[in-house]
């Protein structure tokens, strides 16, 4: 979308005509949720499929990305060491816009930070990321108590221990993939998306072991 119509996007709206704001701060087209999430399934082939993009056009995308960033997703994911985003997903800088704290939980800053990625930049598909053998999930598991803020952690994992507790299949499996929709329905619930009504909140598990992202119901 040309830059010219970007105060023409403003005015409409102010008007409150909520479902024409489909551009970000700079007037860029949001990428809808479907075409995000179909751009998410293929990097996540290629890189499942050790067909990762080979020499990224970083210093281009760099270059290009410098003044403003127009993330097509945002993905909530854990700060494990083994699922950042960018990688498993095969995407390149200004890809992603990436909140990542153990247990792939939301607090207030989170909340915040994807709130801004909606109204300012664009993003139209928020990604809850768990994981096989979160360490967070563990600890929930182990014990409703941890040492120091920690217990945070630990705390906001209880309902979905609590929730998953005698059912059949592998309980730490189940708590997992149960905390990635809990924490999308709290994102749905709790965060202000203003104006944005075509956004898709969607919960899914990273596999460690084949570099899959097994997606859950929505
Ligand atoms: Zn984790």
């Amino acid at each position: 979308m040309n830059r010219t119509y970007f105060p023409l996007i403003v005015s409409i709206a102010l008007l409150g005509a909520a479902s024409f704001v489909i551009a970000d701060d700079h007037g860029l087209p949001s990428v809808g949720p479907d075409a995000a999430l179909a751009k998410l399934k293929e990097g996540n082939a290629r890189f499942a499929e050790s067909k990762v993009s080979d020499a990224k056009p970083i210093a281009a995308k760099r270059e290009e990305t410098a003044k403003a960033q127009h993330p097509f997703a945002t993905i909530v994911a854990c700060a494990d060491s083994r699922t950042a985003p960018e990688i498993i997903f095969d995407g390149n800088i200004g890809d992603l816009f990436v909140v990542r704290t153990a247990g792939n939980l939301v607090d207030d800053h989170a909340l915040g930070s994807i709130e801004y990625s909606v109204a300012h930049l664009g993003s139209r598909l928020i990604v809850v990321l768990g994981h096989q053998r979160c360490g967070a999930v563990i600890a929930a598991l182990a014990s409703d108590t941890a040492p120091g803020h920690v217990q945070s952690l630990v705390r906001d994992i209880q309902p979905s221990v609590r929730a998953e507790k005698g059912k059949p299949g592998d309980v730490l499996n189940n708590t997992i993939a149960e905390n990635a929709r809990e924490v999308a329905a709290k994102i749905r619930k709790e965060a202000d998306l203003g104006a944005a009504k075509d956004v898709r909140v969607i919960p899914a598990v990273y596999n460690l072991d084949t570099g899959k992202v097994e997606w859950q119901k929505e």
